[in-house]
């Protein structure tokens, strides 16, 4: 193996671009030539590949997004534009590759390695931490600290008001964000996908806080649950109780930016360079992860297939914690 190539791809995380530092460093050390494909998938079937030296990488650890730049591309889906990425990465002599994205990512990478007998390894980067095959995911850490510190601003505006905010944060299928951010936050609800909604019991909640005359509060609803997301809570508690002062926030994007913490950092560093080591060890579609801080490789299908599965034991505690 004497050259690789590196690609960020599906939605942007903080620390992709620790993770592409660390692949580039990583590769130079292992004597390998690395290129950089830019908007994933999209650059590789489009020939936007460029070389990738350490002086591309300096400066580069404490940055949010991905300099190499990210893309969906539904060309990538089809056979024919599998057969153009591969045609590229013959023309540019890459012996493999590096992809870090999340499961749809991975799903095109299996591909792409299966037909053309191509090693590829898969690096977890997304922030909603779904991953089968690793505890954390790069950027998930990153995501659940800006909730939280977004949440302390705006429980100050819940306190001098006696005003309810339900707080949307990302999740479409995975409540990992709220749940850790909720805790984090000392939300008095927390909502996600994983787990019915018992609006009932939110309901009788918010009647007793508003007898005690205790009517601040913060719920935390990941935008998957099934209720429609924060809007949704609003509508049915305003249905119940207009005199409720209650406000919506949703958070949206800019939970996928800003600079990375310094988990998502060390994460990042430390599983660029096993994805590298990985590919000199003839490893090929499978994904490096973190279980019990030990590196651990999932075959793709494997964890494209399974999903983490979220903390119960955590979600009952942040019921008991939030008051019941
Ligand atoms: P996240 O969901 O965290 O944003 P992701 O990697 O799951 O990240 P997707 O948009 O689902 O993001 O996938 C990224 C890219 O992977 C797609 O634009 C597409 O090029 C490729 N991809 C996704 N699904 C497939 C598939 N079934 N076959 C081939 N390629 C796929």
């Amino acid at each position: 193996m004497k050259k690789i190539g590196v690609l960020t791809s599906g939605g942007d995380s903080p620390g992709m671009n620790a993770a592409i530092r660390a692949v580039v460093r990583a590769g130079l050390y292992f004597d390998l030539e690395v290129v950089g494909v830019y908007k994933g998938y999209h650059g590789l079937i489009h020939d936007q590949i460029g070389p990738l030296t350490s002086a591309h990488v300096s400066n580069l650890v404490q940055r949010g997004g991905t300099i190499l730049k990210s893309a969906r591309s539904a060309e990538f889906k089809t056979p024919e534009g599998r057969k153009k990425a591969h045609e590229n990465l013959k023309k540019h002599q890459i012996d493999a590759l590096v992809t870090i994205g999340g499961d749809g990512t991975f799903t095109g990478a299996d591909l792409l390695s299966k037909e053309f007998d191509f090693p590829v390894i898969g690096i977890p980067g997304t922030i909603d931490n779904d991953l089968y095959g690793t505890d954390y995911t790069i950027g998930y850490d990153t995501a659940v600290n800006t909730v939280v510190n977004a949440v302390d601003k705006i429980r100050d505006t819940a306190g001098s008001h006696d005003r309810l905010f339900i707080v949307e944060v990302m999740g479409r299928d995975a409540g990992f964000i709220a749940l850790r951010s909720g805790i984090g936050a000392g939300a008095e609800k927390i909502l996600v996908p994983e787990a019915p909604t018992n609006i009932e019991k939110i309901l009788q909640k918010l009647e007793k806080d508003m007898r005690q005359e205790d009517k601040a509060g913060i719920i935390i609803v990941a935008e998957g649950d099934e209720y429609g997301g924060a809007m949704g809570i609003s509508k049915i508690v305003k249905e119940h109780f207009p005199d409720y002062d209650t406000r919506v926030t949703i958070l949206g994007h800019l939970q996928r930016g800003g600079a990375p913490s310094a988990f998502d950092r060390v994460l990042a560093s430390g599983l660029g360079y096993q994805a590298v080591k990985g590919l000199m060890d003839g490893k090929k579609s499978v994904m490096v992860g973190s279980i019990n801080r030990k590196i651990v490789f999932t075959p793709l299908k494997k964890a494209i297939k399974y999903h983490s599965s979220i903390n119960k034991e955590l979600l009952k505690i942040a019921e008991i914690l939030g008051g019941g």
